[in-house]
């Protein structure tokens, strides 16, 4: 008997269901550990990004007017149905992303579940502004959810990012309209999936699955869609502020980086090159924070250097379900080639590769997955297209400096300026590093130590606005003055 299996189809969530895509067209969803596609994508279009608007647009007088501790509770119910589902989350992230499935239990699950619990709780402590004058005049600061809003995410952290534009946007009162990548489209999914057992309302939150120039052009296009927050590639970026600007949206980009790791003579050595093994490569060098241009003071240029090659050749790419994992899959066979290209390129322009810079072949069903070694390459200019362009990918160059000066004109030399992480035991250096580096973010002796409430986000072309705390509040929320005399 011949047995027939049906590929998974994910749905998109509108108006509180789950629905098929208006074209009934699926895109293939592949698994990066084996190079298998294993379920299938709604390739949705225009029409559903319409009737989502619509959903959002019906939902959202009520929404709006909701009491902020009621909507707090409603965003609460899903933290408790993501700790309850953590584990087939974490197994769903690690599947569909690639990345150690330990990875995806400390870091993504994690994150997706505060994201919701920092901004339902958060939302019951925003406060504004009011103003007096002398002269007998207040004023005072209403701050009004803006309607609906678009939120589109990227592949790297699926869930955790997905999450930190939605979490804020559904709690200050707005509806939303919300797009997940294509190529990690899995946990978005499974979390409507909560949203509807949460008993989120009809059309508060609605999620089209598909392509980005289909349905993330369509969000960003739409007239109703009053305000987008996107994180994803700078060009991505400027491509929605071309769509977006004329028509007065309100925009806040999270874009690329090309981070540097400053690392001087006076570090408490152990501690850097150990956090520098993880800013390097964790989550396959794929987080927007990753410092993968390093620079070394010449005092300890030599000792570091060899001490780190040594612990990155030990780094063991494999399966992400392989417990022993450091590194696990790339997200995409297109990833894995542009990564690859770009260890050709730093080949052709000078640079010695010390360890790693080939494609990793696993055994047996992986053998079709898509692995990189850990690469770490010496020898480049500061100013080459391997230290200014975004790999995104693990592998990461590594430059001597003399003087803080000129490792400062080395750190701001690209065209971005999302984060840094600077290792000195000397306070004043530290301050002063932090302050002449244009960066949005600073770490000084460690990395991606996350407090929710501060400011998120880049300068230059890494980014324009502000995430996280009180600043994704405002950004969710239109100011309105209102002044009175007494
Ligand atoms: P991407 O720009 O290709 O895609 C991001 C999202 O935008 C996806 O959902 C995609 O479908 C959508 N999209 C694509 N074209 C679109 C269009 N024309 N209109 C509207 N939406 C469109 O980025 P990616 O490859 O998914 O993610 C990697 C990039 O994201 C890297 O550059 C990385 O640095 C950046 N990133 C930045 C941050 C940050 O906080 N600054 C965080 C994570 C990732």
């Amino acid at each position: 008997m011949v047995q027939i299996f049906s590929m998974f189809k994910l749905q998109n969530y509108i108006n509180g269901t789950l629905q098929a895509p208006a074209s009934n067209e699926y895109l293939d969803n592949f698994d990066p550990s084996t190079g298998k596609v294993y379920s299938l994508i709604p390739d949705s279009d225009e029409r559903d990004v319409n009737q989502a608007v619509e959903a959002a647009k019906a939902a959202f007088p009520s929404w709006s007017v909701t009491p902020k501790e009621k909507r707090s509770e409603i965003i609460l119910k899903i933290v408790d149905l993501i700790n309850a589902n953590y584990d087939k989350l974490a197994e769903a992230e690690s599947r569909d992303n690639g990345k150690p499935l330990w990875l995806a239990k400390k870091v993504d699950i994690a994150r997706a579940a505060s994201n919701f619990h920092f901004f339902a709780t958060g939302i019951l402590h925003f406060a504004s502004e009011a103003h007096m004058m002398e002269d007998r005049v207040i004023n005072y600061t209403r701050r009004d959810p803006l309607g609906v809003v678009g939120c589109i995410s990227p592949w790297n952290l699926p869930l955790y990012l997905f999450t930190w534009k939605i979490a804020p946007a559904l709690a200050a009162g707005n509806c939303v309209v919300a797009k997940p990548s294509e190529v990690t489209p899995m946990t978005a999914y499974l979390l409507s999936e909560l949203c509807v057992e949460a008993g989120l309302p009809m059309g508060v939150l609605n999620i089209v699955h598909g392509l980005g120039p289909k349905v993330g052009s369509s969000i960003t296009e739409h007239d109703d869609i009053c305000a987008i927050s996107f994180t994803g590639g700078t060009a991505t970026g400027a491509q929605i502020a071309k769509v977006a600007a004329p028509k007065f949206k309100k925009l806040s980009l999270e874009l690329g980086g090309k981070n540097p790791n400053i690392i001087f003579d006076d570090c408490d050595f152990d501690k850097a090159l150990n956090t520098t093994l993880a800013s390097s490569f964790a989550n396959q060098g794929q987080i927007c924070l990753c410092g993968s241009r390093i620079f070394i003071q010449r005092g300890i240029y030599e000792k570091f250097r060899d001490a780190f090659v040594e612990k990155v050749s030990r780094r063991k790419v494999s399966y992400p379900t392989d417990p022993e994992a450091k590194l696990g899959a790339v997200v995409s066979k297109g990833h894995m080639e542009k990564v690859l290209s770009y260890i050709q390129l730093t080949k052709e322009e000078g640079g010695t590769i010390l360890t790693g810079g080939n494609q990793v072949h696993l055994e047996g069903e992986h053998s079709e997955g898509y692995y990189i070694e850990p690469t770490i390459i010496e020898g480049l200019s500061y100013d080459c297209r391997t230290n200014q362009e975004e790999i995104f990918g693990p592998v990461v160059t590594i430059t001597p400096f003399d003087t803080e000066e000129e490792v400062l004109m080395m750190a701001n030399s690209t065209q971005y300026g999302l984060a840094a992480t600077v290792w000195t035991e000397n306070l004043t250096k530290a301050h002063r590093v932090a302050n002449d580096i244009h960066m949005g973010i600073v770490w000084v002796n460690c990395w991606l130590v996350r407090d929710l409430r501060t400011p998120f986000g880049g300068v230059k072309n890494s980014g324009v606005g502000r995430e996280g705390g009180f600043e994704a509040l405002k950004f969710f929320t239109e100011p309105k003055n209102v002044c009175i005399s007494l």
